[in-house]
């Protein structure tokens, strides 16, 4: 059964045949149609809103196909299948149908340009996929997507090696330092530069290397010309090197002061992350939520509030905007 989503990207594709939108329609097994056009409702919407953020649509048309495959969905260039099951049970999730669709700009048109920098294709795709549903249905759809990124993160043993990873083992980098990591330090350097540098960046490096080739290095390179920043650092730390922030939060009464210490307790093995703005929420006794927050700079780092009573809880980035894990919370 081939059924019709809509048109896309008018004037922003290359012309198809019948006009110059890029149709964008469904292939299913006989008995799965009314699902498929049910569950891929939004995805023309995609399309627009992809085009809008990233520029032109890279192909004529854009057709989903139930087919098969050992992955959830195939990223083909203007052809993404789907896994048969899946489909025919009626249990996609929305959120597959986005990542398989910015891969039409990231992965297909943009190919990283080695293996090693995979993320520059998963991690673009990961995030992105959670932008739309940003945009479309709020912004707590955003955190709950960072956050159940975060936590996979946290808990692979992926995160002993870096992002940018020379491993001999190809499938090894379908894992979580490509996927939710790569989408975290799209999430970071966003929060970093601001929206209007970071969408341009996104916007300027898809110009740049559309229907070729590119990797780590021309990220880095995006985001500095948008921002008139230097970001070796944060990718020498966050692409490069291993891990993420563990922190241990302890407060400490000084005089009508109270001390608010955050220690990063990672292992030695992975890096002192600087360069992050944390977001910390006090809760007093009275019920009260002060917000504070302070600058990673080192293994340890402290900031002072007038005590107000009873500390309740301390929450460390209540906002879903670094990647880090709270290792003990105080008191
Ligand atoms: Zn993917």
């Amino acid at each position: 059964e081939r059924g019709t989503i809509g048109d896309a990207a008018c004037g922003n594709a290359p012309a198809a045949a019948d006009g110059e939108c890029a149709e964008v329609s469904i292939w299913a097994l006989p008995g799965s149609g009314a699902y498929g056009k049910q569950r891929f409702e939004r995805a023309a919407d995609m399309v627009d809103f992809y085009t809008e953020l990233f520029g032109p649509y890279p192909y004529e048309k854009l057709a989903h196909v139930q087919s098969s495959t050992r992955f959830g969905g195939m990223e083909n260039s203007s052809a993404i299948f789907y896994a048969m099951g899946s489909w025919a049970e009626e249990r996609m999730s929305e959120g597959v149908i986005a990542h398989e669709t910015v891969h039409q700009w990231f992965g297909d048109a943009v190919t990283p340009a080695e293996w090693s920098h995979l993320w520059v294709s998963e991690g673009f795709a990961t995030y992105f996929a959670a932008v739309y549903m940003e945009a479309r249905d709020g912004e707590g759809a955003l955190r709950q997507a960072m956050e159940r990124g975060r936590q996979a993160v946290i808990g692979s043993d992926a995160s002993n090696r870096p992002v940018v990873d020379e491993r001999p083992d190809l499938f090894g980098l379908l894992n979580s330092n490509s996927y939710p990591k790569g989408g975290w330090i799209l999430h970071m350097l966003r929060t970093l530069m601001g929206d209007d540098a970071f969408f341009g960046a996104i916007r300027a490096y898809y110009a740049d290397h559309a229907n070729g080739v590119a990797d780590t290095e021309d990220v880095r390179r995006a985001m500095e010309e948008a921002s008139g920043r230097e970001l070796g650092w944060f990718f020498e730390q966050w692409a490069y090197s291993p891990g993420f922030p563990k922190l241990e939060v302890t407060a400490t009464p000084d005089g009508d002061e109270t001390v608010i210490s955050v220690e990063q307790v990672q292992s030695d093995d992975w890096p002192t992350f600087r360069g992050a703005w944390l977001d910390v929420d006090v809760t007093w006794g009275s019920g009260e939520v002060e917000r504070r927050g302070l600058w990673l700079t080192s293994r340890s780092d402290e900031l002072r509030v007038p005590t107000q009573g009873e500390i309740q809880t301390i929450t460390l980035d209540p906002d879903v905007r670094l990647l880090m894990e709270q290792v003990k919370n105080a008191p």
